[in-house]
């Protein structure tokens, strides 16, 4: 009898530990978007050959993961594969300058095809979101209470854009918006990244700007010290409620795993503030209770 008991104490608490996520950063897509197929340098981290095996192994990944919900964006076609594969998926409407119809974007909005605005990549652009074409878009977010989600921090340096600029991504440039739609909930991705200090001080004085941690869990080790830093000073401040998960996995699955793996390990952060992190916060930002 005490064996009994001691396995069923150790199957319930095994179970708590296996903590509920929201990734709230993967991108979708099909293959003509697809650039996978070769390992990321950072760990050796595999590509899948092609769209088809990404979405599988990113499935698999979420399954073993126990991820609940992920927010996914790229083309309103990759988004709509990946909705019809699994109901975790929920989707984002990606866009740099090329924007569809704000006409078209309200009626996708409407029939549940956008529930994010994000991935915004305006950086890569060299503008940010405080620039005029976006603001029909966040007038139609702010009326259906749709999140907006922003990249942060420097374009990916990899990025063959000439138009792209690093302090673009500093997120002070959009303290206007933030301010002019204080029910925006705006998340900041990538935390600011080398900006963190600036996403902490905005996520503390106004309340609707949250973070996501994007890449910087996995991408190298310098982004893994700014992930620490700015969760340490988060902390500090008292809004880890406002921080969120995310791998931005791009086209190496496999980092969704290690970066829940390298955010498990750190220390400072309570198991209640880890919840809030992998699940809670997510849950809020995305209004998933209000459903
Ligand atoms: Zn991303």
């Amino acid at each position: 009898m005490k064996i009994i008991i001691l396995l069923f104490t150790l199957m319930l608490s095994a179970n708590l530990c296996l903590s509920q996520i929201i990734d709230v950063h993967l991108h979708s897509y099909t293959d003509d978007i697809y650039y996978g197929g070769v390992p990321h340098p950072a760990g050796n981290i595999p590509s899948p050959p092609n769209a088809e095996a990404h979405l599988e192994r990113t499935i698999k990944l979420m399954d073993s993961l126990h991820i609940d919900y992920a927010v996914i964006s790229n083309s309103i076609k990759a988004n709509e594969i990946w909705m019809e594969a699994d109901d975790r998926f929920i989707p984002g409407y990606a866009a740099n300058t090329e924007m569809i119809p704000i006409d078209e974007f309200d009626e996708l909005i409407k029939n549940g095809k956008i529930k994010v605005f994000g991935e915004i990549g305006a950086v890569y652009e060299g503008i940010t979101l405080a620039n005029p074409i976006y603001k029909p878009y966040l007038d139609v977010c702010n009326k259906y209470g749709i999140p907006v989600m922003y990249h942060t921090g420097p374009p990916d340096p990899g990025s063959k854009n000439k138009a792209k600029r690093v302090f673009k991504g500093d997120p002070a440039l959009i303290e206007d918006i933030i301010a002019t739609y204080p029910d925006l909930r705006v998340c900041l991705q990538h935390a600011g990244a080398s900006f963190w200090e600036n996403a902490v001080l905005l996520m503390a004085y106004y309340p609707n700007v949250y973070a996501d941690l994007g890449v910087l869990l996995w991408v190298s080790p310098l982004t893994q010290e700014m992930a620490v830093d700015f969760l340490k000073s988060c902390k500090k401040y008292g809004v880890l409620s406002k921080v969120m998960f995310g791998s931005d996995q791009m086209v190496w699955p496999d980092a969704i795993k290690i970066s829940i793996n390298y955010f498990n390990s750190l220390d400072f952060l309570t198991e209640k503030e880890k919840r809030m992190i992998l699940y809670e916060n997510a849950s809020k930002f995305l209004g998933l209770n209000d459903e």
